[in-house]
């Protein structure tokens, strides 16, 4: 299983994912090095690679196996809308009734709950009837059409679904608001990488990385350095790369690469929760901080923000380290984030101080 040249495997993988085969979630290891080990998994769309330094060939292949079931099975109860856990959690919202989740979904509407609360509803995982009427329910993009009708549109924000209207009790949900379908597109990934990283280090992994397409968190080190890691930039490529401080994750939103588009515009897949259609006005949002959850829906919430009220949202959340590219492709960064990126040439950018005047 954990051997073969790595450009075949991957393709390979790919083909049998296409074919909707969910046992090909991950593929492979490779022993790069004597004491570098890697698997490339395959969940949410992505391809998540593992890197573990310093631990041996069969405790790695343990810990990738490991990793590999428990994508496999959030992959089966956070999809929106594959069958599965979170579609029937949707479906007993909607007719009033209550029902039991997971502790792993639980959590996740906790953590999703704090971050709509601090950003003031812009990220709200709560608006998947405003995600589905889009469109955006589906893998095939781009979506061809034009966009919803606005009487559709105000039919779901007049009832105001939102994440703080469910209650939570152990594993038992129930929701006030039968408009509020749960969507975990914008932090699921995150809090999937931080679930990884947990179960490394209780299998004693002192160091490794989860890097899904550049969405990633990493701890301890790549032997006598830090972890390296590259910051994305919308339309591919990276604009500068970051040393790794002890744990961290590292996840960057971009509007660009999804999106529905008819004659005249392109919509991109990040709502606004306020108006219920895409946002534009940004093309990427870049955060570091702890966890992959806080950068993952932090990331979304600042695109949501917007150029305007970008540095007031994330201080909101208390986050220090943020990096925007606007449409135009102007970078505007923290201070803290200009101190921790060694940019690629040629990329010009401001840093950003202080929360402009209300
Ligand atoms: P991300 O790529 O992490 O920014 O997540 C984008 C995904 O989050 C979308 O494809 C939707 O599934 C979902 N989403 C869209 N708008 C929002 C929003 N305002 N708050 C939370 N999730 C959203
Ligand atoms: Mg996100």
């Amino acid at each position: 299983m954990f051997t073969g040249p790595r450009s075949r495997r991957l393709t390979t993988g790919l083909a049998a994912c296409l074919a909707g085969v969910l046992a090909c979630l991950v593929l492979l290891t490779a022993c790069q090095t004597e004491k570098e080990h890697s698997a490339e998994l395959f969940v949410f769309g992505t391809i998540v690679e593992v890197k573990v330094w310093g631990a041996s060939q069969e405790q790695s292949g343990k810990a990738f196996s490991e990793i590999q079931q428990m994508f496999q099975g959030m992959h089966r109860d956070w999809h929106a809308w594959e069958p599965g856990l979170l579609v029937q959690i949707n479906e007993a919202f909607a007719s009033g009734d209550g029902v039991t989740a997971n502790p792993e979904i639980a959590e996740m509407i906790r953590q999703s709950q704090w971050v709509e609360e601090k950003s003031g509803g812009l990220f709200n995982p709560a608006i998947g009837g405003l995600v589905a009427l889009w469109g955006f329910h589906t893998s095939d993009y781009p979506i061809i059409g034009p966009p919803p009708s606005q009487a559709d549109i105000d039919k779901i924000l007049a009832q105001q679904p939102s994440s703080l209207d469910i209650r939570i009790n152990a594993v038992q949900l129930t929701s006030d608001n039968p408009f509020v379908q749960l969507d975990f597109g914008g932090i699921a990934k995150g809090y999937a990488v931080d679930l990884a990283v947990a179960r490394l280090r209780e299998l004693g992994i002192g160091n490794a990385i989860v890097n899904a397409g550049g969405d990633l968190r990493a701890f301890g080190r790549h032997g006598d350095r830090p972890w390296r890691v590259a910051v994305r930039k919308p339309g591919g490529g990276t604009i500068g790369t970051v040393e790794v401080r002890g744990d961290e994750a590292l996840f960057t939103s971009g509007n660009y690469e999804r999106f529905r588009e008819d004659a005249e515009e392109r919509y991109p897949h990040i709502l606004d929760p306020r108006t219920g259609w895409p946002v534009r006005d940004v093309a990427s949002a870049t955060v570091i901080t702890g966890t992959g959850t806080l950068a993952d829906a932090a990331a979304t919430a600042l695109i949501v923000a917007g150029m305007n009220d970008w540095t007031t949202v994330a201080r909101a959340l208390g986050l220090s380290q943020v990096l925007m590219i606007d449409d135009a492709g102007r970078v505007y960064l923290t201070p803290e984030m200009a101190n921790r990126i060694q940019f690629d040439a040629g990329v010009d950018r401001v840093v950003v101080d202080r929360a402009p005047a209300p």
